[in-house]
């Protein structure tokens, strides 16, 4: 007969595992994610949404006010791709901006990445999500307590 201890060992282990697999299965949709937003990328489609929002922002970086162009621009995910991999190919996540900028917001969480800019670098921001996705999509992304 197997003690109430070890049953419990037993739960923990299991959960353990369930947990561990989760994670695995998790990595790997993120990967495929990643790579199926990596080949979008080079599309002609990925080109015309970068056209589009370029328009729309001047042809400046919405966040340094460097200038931009098809060819320096990189497409940053407001909800990490790393921490929302669901919405890799989601448009209304995309937003143009200069390579600089992207690499520096990296995989931080969106309201942490906007609480640490400058105040003219967020009023930038906001109204450029403003205007390519919207005012609803401003407000879900700063109202939002926690990432999807
Ligand atoms: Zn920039």
């Amino acid at each position: 007969m197997t003690s109430f201890l070890e049953k419990i060992e037993s739960n923990i282990r299991e959960m353990r595992r369930v947990r561990i697999e989760f994670c695995r299965k998790r990595r790997q949709a993120s990967e495929y994610q990643r790579q199926e937003f990596n080949v979008w990328r080079s599309s002609s489609e990925a080109y015309d949404l970068i056209v589009f929002q370029l328009e729309k922002l001047g042809y400046i970086c919405p966040i340094c006010q460097q200038d931009l162009n098809e060819t320096n621009a990189t497409i940053d995910h407001l909800f990490p791709l790393s921490r929302a991999y669901h919405k890799a190919m989601d448009t209304s996540n995309f937003l143009v901006m200069c390579h600089r900028c992207n690499k520096k917001k990296y995989n931080t969480p969106f309201q942490q990445w906007r609480g640490q800019l400058a105040r003219y670098q967020k009023n930038s921001l906001d109204y450029a999500i403003q205007l390519i996705h919207g005012k609803t999509k401003l407000q879900e992304l700063i109202g939002s307590s926690s990432e999807p």
